[in-house]
């Protein structure tokens, strides 16, 4: 049975994971949290994508990262369209610079103020 931590809180449960078909039996868990990141890791990983975008006229580069995690197999897909991107300044924190990043359905903001 593969084992994980989870990364949910800062504790780090160490979590056992069964997957046989569909059903997910998760053990180690401190919370319901951490159920649920172990479930969806055993069936479909997602992450959060964080990256830098260069930005039309400077010379620093605006930190970026998706709205919500997207699947773990999208991320270099997505990554190939976050390099395409350059944005006019002036750029608010939050700010959507791509919808649909790599068809996941979620959206590319700024990370900050530009
Ligand atoms: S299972 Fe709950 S308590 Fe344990 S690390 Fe994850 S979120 Fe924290």
């Amino acid at each position: 049975m593969p084992e994980m931590t989870c990364i949910v809180c800062p504790v780090g449960c160490r979590m056992t994971v069964k997957v046989t078909g569909t059903a997910v039996e998760v053990t180690g868990n401190g919370c319901r949290r951490g159920l649920e990141y172990a479930r969806q890791e055993a069936i479909a990983p997602q992450r959060v994508l964080t990256a830098v975008v260069a930005v039309a006229g400077a010379e620093q580069p605006l930190p970026v990262k998706t709205a919500r995690p997207i699947p773990k197999e999208k991320l270099f897909a997505a990554m190939a369209e976050v390099k395409t991107l350059r944005p006019q300044p002036p750029i608010r924190i939050g700010q959507v610079l791509k919808e649909d990043l790599a068809g996941t359905g979620v959206a590319l903001v700024a990370a900050k103020n530009f």
